[in-house]
């Protein structure tokens, strides 16, 4: 039995934590914060398989404010809409998410320490640093550098109401520079509007100018956080007799396309607990399931950042003309693009343009 020391009291932490009690080893979890969850740095909106992936730990349904059945989106202007005419992802209150993740790593035997910021003085044998964007564990054992950060803004917004179920996403690289903006429904009134954009860039004109676009005007506080665009080129070592494991937005396992890091994160969180021993085993595995997933949004975003908001527009076109809002609603994935790409797409790609032609 080894003990464990998880840095971060997020989703990728005290899922870690609860892995590596279930692996038998102690587990103490530091958290800067006095509650975990607060402050709150996420929309909270989590695919609905993504959340059954974690219902050995959290009855999600407790925690989510609102079924979503698709997402509206416009490509610089041209509009595509993917109704899955079904639940395909939840919005979840992140604050009550994290802090009963927390609560149930504290149930299980781990010692959870609020208040209390860790940058060196670590205990244990393992190490976890599940902490978050900016991590200190990360810095402080030299692990390679994240080099590219979308930086976020979002508020509330008093909005038209229309299509609560959905999401709406506004795909401009004039507005959000290599990333995107959002509106996300919390019920027919209120809805978070949001946009992020690659650093250096200034998110305080991108939510400006989408507010201009949109016509809802930011309510309260504007709300600004980095979320990392790649994942770190190693994320585990052994220094001086302990082993050093990073989870989450710490090893910058998170969706680019979408920054979306719950379901990944916590995914490979759960690898990192059961592997807090053995670096080499936690690095292969979580890289053998995810990476490629992970890679996959990478280039996408990437080639996506290249484009003109023209290209951007010709390629939501030619998503129409493949009906890919058809495809899109009947795989209902929202967090593996393999699972997108798969052969079924060239069969319907093949087929759309004569079955659009038999319905007009
Ligand atoms: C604007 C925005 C919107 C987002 N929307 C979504 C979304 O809709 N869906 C989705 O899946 N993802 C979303 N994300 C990403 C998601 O929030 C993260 O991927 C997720 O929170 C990562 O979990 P984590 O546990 O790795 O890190 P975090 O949630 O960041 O948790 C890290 C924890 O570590 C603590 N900590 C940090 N440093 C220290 C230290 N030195 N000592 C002790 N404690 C420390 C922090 O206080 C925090 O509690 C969004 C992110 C942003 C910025």
């Amino acid at each position: 039995m080894a003990s464990v020391h998880v840095i971060g009291a997020g989703p990728a932490g005290s899922v870690a934590a609860i892995s590596a009690l279930h692996e038998g080893h102690n587990v103490e979890i530091s958290e800067e914060h006095l509650v975990p969850g607060l402050p709150t740095d996420c929309s909270g909106l989590i695919s609905r398989d993504g959340l059954k992936s974690l219902s050995d730990m959290i009855d999600y349904r407790r925690h989510a404010i609102r079924p979503m059945h698709g997402a509206i989106l416009d490509f610089a202007g041209h509009k595509l809409t993917v109704d899955a005419k079904k639940p395909v992802a939840y919005v979840i209150d992140r604050a009550s998410f994290d802090s009963a993740l927390a609560k149930k790593a504290e149930s299980e035997g781990a010692k959870l320490n609020c208040g209390e910021r860790i940058s060196s003085k670590f205990r244990g044998k393992c190490i976890i640093g599940a902490d978050g964007p900016n991590s200190s564990v990360a810095r402080r054992f030299r692990f390679p550098k994240i080099k590219r950060f979308a930086i976020t803004a979002r508020c509330t917004v008093r909005y038209d109401g229309e299509n609560p179920d959905f999401i709406r996403a506004w795909l401009s690289n004039k507005i959000s520079s290599g990333f995107f903006s959002w509106l996300i429904p919390h019920d027919e009134e209120m809805a978070e509007m949001g946009t992020g954009l690659v650093l250096p860039g200034n998110p305080r004109p991108s939510i400006q100018a989408l507010s201009r676009l949109t016509g809802f005007q930011p309510e309260g506080r504007i709300h600004f956080a980095l979320i990392p665009l790649e994942c770190r080129k190693k994320t585990s070592l052994r220094a001086g007799g302990r082993t050093v494991l990073l989870a989450g937005d710490a090893a910058g396992q998170v969706k680019s396309t979408t920054g979306g890091g719950v379901y990944f994160g916590t995914s490979c969180a759960r690898l990192a607990g059961r592997h807090a021993t053995n670096p080499e085993n936690y690095e292969k595995e979580w890289r053998s399931l995810y990476h490629r997933d992970l890679r996959m949004h990478r280039l996408a975003n990437l080639a996506y950042g290249m484009l003109p908001d023209s290209g951007i527009r010709h390629a939501g076109g030619l998503l129409s003309f493949f009906r890919m809002d058809e495809y899109l609603a009947r795989k209902q994935q929202m967090d593996k693009p393999s699972h997108i790409l798969d052969s079924s797409l060239l069969m319907h790609a093949v087929s759309a343009p004569f079955s659009r032609q038999k319905t007009i």
